[in-house]
């Protein structure tokens, strides 16, 4: 019987919300029309799970030249409009809350999109009330997934040990900064296949989110 464990940090996009089908299409056709020829498969490749302001810094290097300044406002108005009417929260998933909470088990998220744009998603999916103010912006930190900096903020304002904590993530960029931060990681492979999470370093890797309750002990 697996213990529960101290703390669970869940990612947001992709894991709590279905946001990333959705946002992966508007970035690709995006950065296509910016530029940067890109398909929707490459676009959940090399920027799903990292912060905007990092896949920008990418995106420029790769052109030799900077976006235009409009481009993040774009992105993000685009994304809204079209979440506000099609984002789900990821099946499981308040199923999994229900029994964190009837297990005494304390949850955050930790999430590599702005304040305004998780708040977007959680009130749409109606998450919101489920997490109050336990919600961590790669904005809060220096450094966004990989690094570990994220999940060891979001730790330590909940008072827990990061190697303490399990994290719930679906991006390699997520699980490496998890792994780096010493938590434990369950891979919930939902447009990558569970090799990729594997080899990035998670414990676990499961295909849906009601696989989770048992390897939390809850
Ligand atoms: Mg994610």
């Amino acid at each position: 019987m697996t213990t529960p464990p101290a703390l669970v940090i869940f990612d947001n996009d992709g894991v709590l919300v279905d946001s990333e089908r959705l946002s992966n299409r508007i970035f690709a056709e995006l950065i296509t029309s910016h530029g940067l020829p890109t398909t929707f498969t490459e676009a959940v490749e090399r920027y799903m799970g990292r912060r905007t302001t990092d896949c920008v810094a990418d995106i420029e290097a790769q052109l030799g030249r900077p976006l235009d300044p409009g481009f993040v406002g774009a992105y993000e108005a685009r994304c809204a409009e079209t979440l506000r009417a099609e984002l789900t929260a990821v099946d499981g998933v308040v199923d999994v809350l229900d029994r964190l909470d009837a297990a005494g088990v304390p949850y955050c998220i930790a999430s590599s999109g702005t304040p305004d744009e998780i708040a977007l998603r959680l009130a749409v999916t109606g998450l919101a009330d489920r997490f109050g103010d336990r919600v961590y912006s790669g904005s809060m930190v220096a450094r966004g997934k990989p690094a570990p900096d994220l999940f060891e903020y979001a730790a330590d304002r909940m008072g827990v040990a990061p190697g303490a904590a399990v994290v719930v993530e679906d991006s390699p960029p997520g699980v490496v900064g998890a792994k780096a931060a010493g938590a434990t990681v369950i891979g919930h492979a939902a447009l990558l296949p569970a090799g990729r999470l594997a080899e990035a370093g998670a414990d676990h890797v499961v295909t849906g989110m009601t696989q989770v309750p048992p390897l939390l002990g809850i």
